[in-house]
């Protein structure tokens, strides 16, 4: 078995209490991540760290972890000067000739003889390579605590962010797209749980945008440490209403309001406290700040939109790197909604004049939740 050292997020500014429930949380996030794949363990955390020991393939596991922000494989050796030597000049053969290097002592228990300076000077003068204080190839990290101490090389970069179910509950607009995969992404992140609501306009575009829509989601399940829902929400008949009754201008824009308005039901009765969308300031005719404001204001719930400020690219950027990119790209059915002229400065006032012609819209809407679809991938 391994020893991972975890080392964590932002917990550093919250208040002792506050710290204390997040870290439990991590814990029981890691605990059900490794679980679910069959790694056999033991957990343990202490105040600022957690530790892990597992076999190697735990840091697959912990790489996909929010609330963490890095963490190393580890020796754990007694507290006593002798043992910790033994096992830095045993990390030290990971240090190749001609690279430099550097000691980072921690020393958490303020019993121990030597202070951290004095330590990482007389551990520093037993390897016979080139110290590098400002900018080393390696380093070696050492951590005095006060019943065992550890000594670690590299450091695996975690996500980040904040341990999932921390930050309580969001219902995302699911396209499927690269947008809304990110939005989705971000917002667990942040330590949301999340539940998925994807407007599957079935017969218009193909039953393969179902399953690929699917196939999006059990990647971001890899980051979820508990079953994701995907609310599959029939949305032909609402289009059709739309087509039929409001102008083709802003076909579009209403179809969007309704989402929003199934989603807020949905949330409402879901405890949800608010909706995320991919939404991204002036990508297309519809993300206008007129529009998105006369969109949003089909729900007075909190529309969370955590890509409002990125370039397409550097959501494409995110998107490969969280692994959605080649799922989401295979996503790209044309809504019917869409118009060569669509507007660009919609009032709220007009969107609801236009809305209020769809004969039986309640109707519809209150339908097509029944005829919902519930998956938990
Ligand atoms: P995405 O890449 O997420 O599909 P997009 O660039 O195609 O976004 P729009 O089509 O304008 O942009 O959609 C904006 C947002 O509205 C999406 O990011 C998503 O949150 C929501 N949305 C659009 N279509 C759907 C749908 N069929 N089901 C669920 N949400 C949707
Ligand atoms: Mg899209």
């Amino acid at each position: 078995m391994k020893l991972f050292v975890v080392n964590l997020g932002e917990l550093w500014l919250k208040s002792e209490p506050v710290k204390r429930i997040f870290l439990n949380k991590l814990v029981d996030n890691i605990k059900s991540m490794l679980i679910e794949r069959g790694i056999k363990f033991k957990i343990r955390k202490e105040r600022d760290k957690i530790f892990v020991y597992a076999n190697k393939s735990a840091g697959k596991v912990l790489k996909n972890v929010f609330g963490i922000t890095s963490f190393s494989f580890a020796e754990e050796v007694e507290t006593d000067y002798e043992s910790i030597a033994k096992a830095v000049r045993k990390m030290a053969k990971g240090i190749r000739c001609g690279e430099s290097f550097a000691i980072s002592v921690n020393r958490s228990w303020k019993g121990f003889k030597y202070t951290s300076k004095e330590m990482e000077r007389m551990l520093g003068a037993l390897i016979k390579r080139k110290v590098d204080l400002e900018n080393p190839d390696k380093v070696i990290y050492v951590d005095i605590r006060k019943d065992n101490s550890y000594v670690y090389m590299e450091r695996e970069k975690g996500l980040g962010g904040m341990p999932i179910s921390t930050a309580g509950r969001v219902i995302s607009l699911f396209s499927g797209g690269f947008d809304s995969a990110v939005a989705s992404f971000m917002m667990m992140k942040r330590g949301c749980s999340i539940e998925l609501v994807y407007f599957y306009n079935y017969p218009f575009s193909p039953k393969s945008d179902r399953e690929r829509v699917i196939a999006v989601a059990k990647v971001l399940r890899k980051y979820y440490p508990k079953s994701l829902r995907l609310y599959i929400i029939p949305f032909a008949k609402i289009e059709e209403g739309v087509m039929n009754y409001c102008h083709i201008k802003y076909a579009c824009l209403i179809g969007r309001r309704i989402m929003i308005r199934i989603a807020e039901k949905i949330a409402r009765m879901r405890n949800a406290k608010a909706l995320v969308s991919g939404e991204n300031l002036s990508q297309v005719a519809s993300q206008t700040l007129e529009n998105m404001a006369s969109v949003g204001k089909a729900s007075t719930m909190l529309i969370l939109r955590p890509l409002v400020g990125f370039d397409k690219n550097e959501i494409i950027e995110m998107a490969k790197q969280i692994g959605v990119y080649e799922k989401s790209s295979k996503i790209s059915s044309p809504c019917p909604l869409t118009h060569k002229r669509p507007a660009t400065k919609s009032e709220p006032k007009t969107l609801e004049e236009e809305e209020d012609k769809i004969k039986g819209l309640q109707e519809l809407i209150d339908n097509a939740i029944k005829e919902a679809e519930v998956l938990e991938i």
